[in-house]
């Protein structure tokens, strides 16, 4: 219990009071809050959570999909301190540089270079949030339509279920309907199209590959209806994260590619969360053979160990950039915190652990244990239908009929009923905000009986509230 100075007397409050008087917490409902108690995390080691109640959970969720290195590595604790010793901060502001930003950076163009086949990225851009990095790039289509005199062709095509982040633009380029709502969002100059994923959307009786016809055709119309001479850019998650871990049906991303080519449109890869390992690639952009001309990163980039974004640019977009700067004047875009030295510290050390203990060939080779125990453990499951992914991104679609594909009602949140059990049941995972899926995405050194055990936990939780469950889904 604490103290609290309440009008002149001093009240006996316990932090869970505190927070409800004080904290503004994201994506949660502040009517729950004003009697339920926040859930306050108290410590994490390795892939092991504990809350202040002395629970102790199983991290399959990787905080937010962020935490790839795993929890409480004093390496990183030593590199930030040795940074904040040396250059606690500066900028780059007016031509200034640091050694850590400057490192990184040709780090992660070799990243880009020799490990996701794409040798035309030429630059990098920080901030500290996977939004901000959006709306970089969001401001980045504008500019450089504007620098090579097409100030028109700026919108960007984004998908529905596709999530970008919550500033301003981001919320406009993220395609979930509920993040929209009361928020007067989203803006002009973003269209969004249909959602690529097959499970839940195809039509009844339509191949993958008809749904991949339809997809593309959708993309066609839209750019006839709209002018490609408007259209500055598209913008995809290479497999969508939070909108339920739903890749794309196969041939996809090429047929999107050839598009964009035919009508000069930037491909934006928000990599996010597939960046650094998750998908067991180093990015999703070398999984797809994608061709970005800007890359959003962060979270796995310092595995949230400091917050940190970045915005990688490709040669033709930054030649618009350079060859048209002595007219235009310097590049007016930048953060206080852009090219932190201490952010870049931490995540270099961040890499060097990646790269000492494999983590992406790990991702891959644990990812294949998860989902294969998860599909065989819920094989049978009456309300589980698919479970997919690629490395230690995988997703648990339920369905209130396998036969039909028939989802839950969306207000039953059955999802989020199962992700609040497995909790109970040491296990965390997350619910998606867009449809009724479970997501796994662990810290990438999970060992193989961990893997086991999540599987184990998750079973027994599914298993649990097959009742419950049966119950929302006779309601539907
Ligand atoms: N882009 C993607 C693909 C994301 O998954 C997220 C966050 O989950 C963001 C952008 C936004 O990142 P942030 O929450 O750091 O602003």
């Amino acid at each position: 219990m604490l103290d609290k100075q309440a009008g002149g007397e001093r009240a006996n409050y316990s932090l869970e009071d505190m927070d409800r008087n004080s904290v503004v917490h994201p994506l949660t409902s502040i009517a729950d809050l004003r009697t339920a108690d926040a859930k306050i995390m108290q410590s994490a080691a390795g892939m092991t959570l504990t809350d202040s109640k002395g629970l102790q959970m199983l991290d399959c969720s990787g905080g937010m999909w962020c935490v790839n290195i795993g929890y409480g590595r004093t390496e990183i604790a030593e590199a930030a301190r040795e940074a904040i010793e040396k250059l606690n901060y500066w900028h780059l502001f007016g031509g200034a540089s640091n050694e850590a930003t400057i490192r990184l950076s040709d780090r992660i163009l070799g990243l880009f270079h020799d490990h996701a086949n794409a040798p035309q990225m030429a630059r990098v851009f920080y901030g500290t949030s996977g939004s901000d990095g959006n709306d970089t790039n969001y401001k980045l289509v504008r500019y450089y339509a504007t620098l090579r005199g097409k100030p028109d062709k700026k919108k960007i095509i984004s998908r529905r279920g596709g999530y970008h982040g919550l500033t301003v633009a981001a919320a406009t380029l993220t395609g979930i309907e509920s993040y929209h709502k009361a928020w007067n969002l989203p803006l002009t100059d973003v269209v969004h199209t249909e959602c690529p994923h097959y499970y839940r959307f195809a039509r009844p009786g339509e191949s993958e590959a008809d749904f991949c016809d339809r997809l593309i055709g959708e993309l066609e119309d839209i750019i006839a209806r709209e002018g490609a001479d408007t259209i500055g850019a598209f913008i995809a998650e290479p497999i969508m994260g939070t909108g339920g871990v739903l890749v794309p049906p196969a041939g996809y991303f090429e047929r999107v590619q050839a598009i964009l080519d035919a009508h000069d449109i930037l491909l934006i890869v928000d990599e996010v969360i597939t960046g650094f390992g998750r998908t067991g690639h180093w990015f999703g952009t070398g999984l797809f053979h994608l061709k970005p001309d800007l890359v959003t990163l962060a979270k796995g980039i310092t595995s949230a160990y400091f917050p940190m974004s970045a915005s990688v640019i490709s040669g033709r977009v930054w030649q618009v950039l350079e060859e048209t700067s002595p007219q235009v004047g310097p590049f007016m875009h930048g953060f206080t915190y852009s090219g932190h030295p201490v952010g870049a510290a931490v995540a270099m050390a961040n890499l060097d652990i990646m790269e000492r203990e494999g983590l992406v060939a790990n991702a891959q080779a644990a990812g294949s244990h998860l989902i294969a125990g998860l599909r065989k453990r819920l094989a049978n499951h009456p309300f589980v239908g698919e479970v997919r992914g690629h490395g230690l991104m995988i997703g648990v679609e339920l369905t209130a009929d396998r036969a039909t594909r028939r989802p839950f009602p969306p207000a039953s949140g059955v999802h989020r009923l199962v992700v609040a059990r497995a909790q109970q049941m040491g296990l965390m995972v997350r619910a998606s905000p867009f449809i009724e899926v479970v997501a796994f995405s662990p810290p990438l050194c999970i060992s193989m009986a961990q893997c086991d055990l999540a599987i184990e936990r998750f079973g027994a939780t599914m298993d649990a509230m097959i009742g419950e469950l049966a119950g929302h889904a006779n309601a539907a």
